[in-house]
């Protein structure tokens, strides 16, 4: 069986790889580095500059800790970018040597469907090469949104890719949009110095997220300085020579040296030849049945181009669920047990509903708590913000949770487990968790549930 697989991301390169491990014979087309947006410019490049920030944290807080610290700290941007490129670069390498170890055939250049077993590679020097494939698997992933009027010149007006190309530390950032991304650039920028204003459309930054979580990290936010506008969005946007001046819906004015427009992004679906072959479209996304498979009975759709969150662990998820529909095995995607997680400080990570989806659709349920605060670990390193907060149906089983907290990100997969397998908030309560760590948080949360929390007093 022949597999070409179009887009080398988290979602194309995990796919080649299955479908190679199973015995296909696979294609990857690239028209760029491996690892895609994840790698190159997303997931990895930025939790390295978000280490680089921790680290000066350690430093400033050392005192805290009895030690008398001389150093006076000073962040190097050129260097911390060339850290976060040789990481990059050891992880493309590495994928690199995957495909090769598995015989998967990279072809570099950009991958265009001509019909519906073949498609046609335009290489950078302008050659074509035709790829003919049994199956096809699409994931050109997606690009950052900038709509016009933010007069988007990658100098002044930046999205994230330029963002991580900064060579100074700018004096001043105005970031357009409070989720994810922007929040994790407003944190990195504001720890070395940078004056951060986000603006935010919604009631408060990280709008998908519940109240009560969004405002831990707000507090920490202006703790730090970092001045959150919510409930505004920019009107009109004027670019100088070196500065940016925008007006908010509500009069304000904001200027800073430099803008970054993190307000959503857009599937990479043009140019790929799906119209011409009635691939099915819904808003600028293919649609997929659970198999991952379009309306086009070969042709199947993973990652940040069809409509599912976009995140590199649903793309990889994806990719192994076409390969294996693909490759004649049944398998379904379930988005029940998706986590998100911010690596901000402190982290945010939930996984399943939240309050504010179940009390949208009037569905019952009942929440469990636990304040860090309340651990030994927490008091013995001195990370007692945030709460663990667990949410159960009428049936106590746990459906969603949200963490805020050091290692929140890391601690959100055991929560992550039991929504994947319904498990009850008893049955999680009834497990031995080792003390002292911050994982004490989540059988506390789950004893909560009940009303059983020997630490803490209703
Ligand atoms: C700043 C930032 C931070 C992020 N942080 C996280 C995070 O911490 N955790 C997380 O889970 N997600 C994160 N994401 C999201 C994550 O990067 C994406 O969800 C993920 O990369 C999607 O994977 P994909 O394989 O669908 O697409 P992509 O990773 O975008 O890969 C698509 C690939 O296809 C190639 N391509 C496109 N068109 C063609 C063509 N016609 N021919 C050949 N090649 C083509 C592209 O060059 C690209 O390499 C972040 C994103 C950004 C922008």
């Amino acid at each position: 069986m022949k597999i070409a697989v179009i887009g080398g991301g988290p979602g194309g390169y995990v796919a080649a790889l299955k479908a190679a491990m199973m015995g296909a014979e696979v294609t990857l087309i690239e028209k760029n580095k491996v690892g895609g947006t994840c790698l190159n410019v997303g997931c990895i490049p930025t939790k390295s500059l978000l280490a680089c920030s921790e680290a000066f944290d350690f430093i400033k807080e050392a005192e805290n800790f009895g030690l008398k610290s001389d150093i006076n700290a000073e962040a190097d941007l050129a260097k911390i970018n060339s850290r976060k490129n040789k990481i990059v670069d050891n992880l493309v390498k590495g994928i690199e040597f995957l495909l090769e170890s598995r015989n998967v055939n990279l072809v570099n250049g950009f991958g265009k469907l001509i019909t519906k077993n073949q498609i046609s590679v335009t290489m950078d020097d302008g050659s074509e090469q035709i790829v003919d494939a049994d199956k096809i698997i699409l994931a050109t992933g997606s690009k950052a949104i900038v709509p016009g009027m933010f007069k988007y010149d990658k100098k002044n007006v930046l999205t994230s890719d330029e963002t991580l190309e900064l060579t100074e530390i700018p004096k001043s950032l105005l970031i357009v949009g409070g989720g994810v991304i922007g929040c994790e650039f407003g944190q990195f920028f504001s720890k070395l110095g940078t004056k951060v204003t986000i603006v935010e459309m919604a009631s408060h930054v990280l709008p998908f997220e519940d109240d009560d979580v969004a405002k831990q990290l707000t507090r920490a936010f202006k703790k730090q300085k970092i001045k959150i506008i919510a409930k505004d969005k920019v009107d009109s946007v004027e670019v100088n020579d070196g500065s940016v001046k925008v007006v908010l819906g509500s009069g304000k004015e904001i200027e800073a040296q430099k803008m970054l427009v993190s307000v959503g992004r857009r599937a990479n679906t043009e140019n790929l030849g799906l119209e011409a072959l009635n691939v099915q479209l819904d808003r600028g996304k293919v649609v997929v049945n659970e198999k991952m498979q379009t309306n086009i009975d070969n042709i199947y759709a993973i990652g940040d181009i069809v409509d599912s969150p976009l995140l590199a662990h649903v793309a990889s998820k994806e990719a192994l669920i076409a390969v294996e529909n693909a490759l004649g095995k049944v398998n379904e995607i379930s988005y029940k047990a998706v986590p998100r997680c911010v690596y901000t400080s402190p982290e945010v990570a939930a996984v399943g509903m939240t309050q504010k989806q179940l009390d949208e659709q009037g569905i019952e349920y009942k929440i469990g708590m636990f304040d860090f605060r309340g651990l030994g670990k927490a008091q013995a390193t001195s990370k007692i913000q945030g709460f663990v907060k667990i949410i159960v149906d009428k049936d106590e089983k746990i459906i969603g949770a949200s963490i805020v907290g050091a290692h929140a990100t890391d601690l959100l997969a055991e929560l992550t487990l039991a929504v994947h397998f319904g498990l009850t908030a008893k049955q999680l309560g009834d497990v031995i968790h080792p003390h002292p760590t911050m994982s004490e948080a989540i059988m506390e949360a789950a004893h909560a549930v009940e009303g059983k929390c020997v630490h803490a007093v209703d």
